[in-house]
């Protein structure tokens, strides 16, 4: 079973983040006393105690100063019992990775980094209002390194309109060189309520065209893939062995429980999500009560999230299992579609399973809608 915790807190607000968080920081050690106040109220949604993997996210984890970190280690340590091996990730910014936080992290049990580069390129990281330079950048990856930590990650994004391909191709191979066994590299996406989603309102920015984040995507897998990186999930490139167990436990379907404002949790039948507001979550909490909305998941939702999340991994689909949950709720299994996918190179049928391929990848989430199953489909 899996832990996630969402810390809420930024130093400053990238220009393209619509994830859930607050630059004011004065409102740390309140929202930290909720989130060990949380880990006792849902100690038991997932209905064991045994934990193979802990996420610290965000906003920006790495914001929590180590007395804070400490104190959420030992109420989950009081609750949950961590197994031996598990991966416990935490993400963080290159800007708080000093030494001495980096030897916190190790000796709280820390095993895996996930460090927010974005881009090697100093006018990138400048144009997102990253709060890093190229040199912290490095100079984070390096001393992770030195001080043991042997699980790395590190986020790229690709896309940024004014790029080349060259400058991409620069990003992946300082990316590689640094000896990481993780990246994930995500295409620039504008959402509305980010500055970049204002700017392109107001006719201030372009978003890239289309045909050239194809080309991104499809140089960075050629690239990665070339460089001893495997793509196992659509974003997501790993040195064997080095795929994230906690990512993957969300596109495999299993249970798992988020603390903190904004955060999902799992059990099979429900999905439930907590308030995205740090006061409400706080006064709500120190009631004793949960701030969360809860969905029953019915058949169809589920069958439908099988398949977007499995669409985009290189495990693709079990398709004897997708056929036994079509048939259990009488639904017509989408032949068609499938066969019209391998005939177009988007997919294979390897075994049992029915993976993407080629630019069947860079299409996951339509083509996964073309074969969802609705009420009116039965
Ligand atoms: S990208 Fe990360 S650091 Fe930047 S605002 Fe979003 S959560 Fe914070």
């Amino acid at each position: 079973m899996h832990l996630y915790l969402h810390i809420p807190f930024c130093h400053q607000a990238c220009h393209y983040c619509d994830f859930h968080f607050s630059t004011r920081l004065a409102g740390k050690s309140d929202l930290v006393n909720a989130l060990i106040q949380e880990i006792a109220l849902q100690k038991d949604y997932l209905g064991t105690r045994e934990l193979s993997t802990v996420y610290f996210g965000g906003g920006t984890p790495s914001t929590l100063s180590p007395s804070e970190l400490s104190d959420i280690f030992e109420a989950i340590h009081l609750h949950f019992d961590i197994q031996k091996g598990a991966e416990i990730t935490l993400e963080a910014n290159p800007e708080d990775l000093t030494p001495e936080y980096l030897k916190v992290l190790k000796e709280l049990g820390v095993n895996r980094l996930s460090i927010g580069i974005q881009s090697f390129h100093a006018a990138n990281l400048t144009f997102m209002n990253r709060n890093h330079d190229v040199l912290q950048a490095r100079k984070s990856i390096h001393d992770a390194q030195a001080m043991g930590i042997s699980n790395i990650s590190i986020d790229l994004i690709y896309g940024i309109p004014s790029n080349t391909l060259e400058m991409l191709e620069k990003d992946l191979a300082t990316a590689v060189s640094t000896g990481v066994q993780h990246i994930s590299a995500y295409s620039l996406t504008i959402e509305p309520k980010t500055v970049f989603g204002h700017q392109l309102k107001k006719g201030l920015m372009q978003e890239t065209p289309e045909e050239n984040m194809s080309a991104c995507f499809e140089f960075t897998h050629q690239y990665l893939e070339n460089n001893g990186f495997t793509a196992y999930e659509t974003s997501n490139f790993a040195k064997a062995g080095y795929e994230s167990k906690h990512n993957s436990s969300y596109w495999k379907q299993e249970s798992y429980l988020g603390i903190g404002p904004a955060a999902h949790s799992f059990n099979q039948t429900t999905r439930q999500w907590n308030i995205a507001n740090n006061a409400t979550y706080v006064k709500q909490i120190t009631q004793g009560n949960l701030p969360a909305e809860v969905e029953l998941l019915s058949p169809e939702n589920q069958i439908n999230e099988y398949i977007m999340t499995q669409l985009r991994t290189h495990w693709g689909i079990d398709l004897n299992y997708l056929r036994e949950r079509f048939q259990a709720i009488q639904a017509t299994f989408p032949e068609d579609e499938i066969a019209s996918w391998i005939s177009n190179g988007y997919a294979v049928i390897s075994g049992d399973r029915l993976k993407l391929v080629g630019q069947g990848k860079l299409i996951a989430d339509g083509l996964s809608a073309e074969i969802f199953v609705l009420e009116d489909s039965k």
